[in-house]
């Protein structure tokens, strides 16, 4: 297994004393598979993927990456904010090389998978472009692209297409499901789109509403091998929504 979690919690500090965000969170996650998180609003969802990216600390458990314990930034992982986060002064290619620039490797090697990964992805013509000139769908590519120019193996989505209109949302994510999987990558995405959560994933982690607790893990292999687009037709993709539908506690 390529992430494995031991008993994670998390406890939070506030004026009015300690918040549980997270409670015993065990689970493992095998190399390229496509995981998925929901649970309600404020269940600790980003709390677990900060915990994963080594930006916060559990107050207690383990984070296991790779076979090692995980201990702050590990450039085995790659984090895909919110919103695509591009620097709107910069061009695309200055954009798409900057976590190469801020790690020091941005050198003729590296920008040259850079500049496949923009070919094979349709958006080498719009190099020098800026992302105004882009639509959103292109930014979201172009942070992806950013994200895997430093070669991470697992790649941490939170609510990547939350600022796209839903047309966009459902080709954005087709694209995003079909390069994850054709550079064979290892993903672990949050959202609090069910919907989202069946078309994408291999199994689907379905947290408690604070503090977030493991309430259950939802396989779909019947889904494994088809795109988001072709599950959403699928006679079991209502079958597996109204399953995670069920155990999501929406009353919080
Ligand atoms: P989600 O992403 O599922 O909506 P979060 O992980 O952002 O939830 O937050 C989980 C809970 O922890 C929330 O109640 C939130 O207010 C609290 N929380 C998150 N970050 C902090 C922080 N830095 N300090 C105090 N409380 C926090
Ligand atoms: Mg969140």
């Amino acid at each position: 297994m390529i992430v494995d979690m031991k008993g994670v919690r998390k406890l939070y500090q506030s004026p009015e004393g300690e918040i549980g965000a997270l409670e015993d969170i065990t689970f493992s996650i095998e190399e390229g598979e496509f995981i998925s998180i929901v649970g309600p609003s404020g269940c600790g969802k980003t709390t677990l993927l900060s915990i994963v990216a080594g930006l916060e600390a559990p107050s207690s458990g383990e984070i296991w990456v790779d076979g090692a314990i995980s201990r702050g930034v590990n450039p085995k992982i790659g984090y895909m904010p919110q919103r695509d986060q591009l620097f709107a002064w910069r061009s695309i290619w200055d954009n798409v090389n900057l976590g190469l620039e801020i790690q020091g490797r941005r050198d003729a090697e590296h920008e040259g998978f850079v500049r496949t990964l923009l070919e094979r992805y349709g958006l080498a013509r719009f190099s020098d472009c800026v992302p105004a000139q882009l639509s959103g769908g292109m930014r979201q590519r172009c942070a992806l692209i950013r994200t895997l120019a430093t070669g991470p193996r697992i790649l941490l989505l939170d609510e990547p297409f939350s600022a796209l209109d839903y047309q966009t949302r459902l080709s954005v994510a087709g694209d995003i499901h079909s390069i994850i999987k054709k550079e064979g990558k290892t993903a672990i995405l949050v959202t609090h789109d069910i919907s989202e959560a069946v078309s994408m994933s291999d199994r689907v982690v379905v947290l408690s509403a604070r503090p977030g607790t493991l309430k259950c893990i939802v396989n779909q292999p019947e889904l494994h091998d088809l795109s988001p687009m072709q599950r959403r037709d699928h006679a079991l993709f209502q079958r597996y929504f109204n399953q995670i539908w069920k155990e999501i506690d929406i009353s919080a």
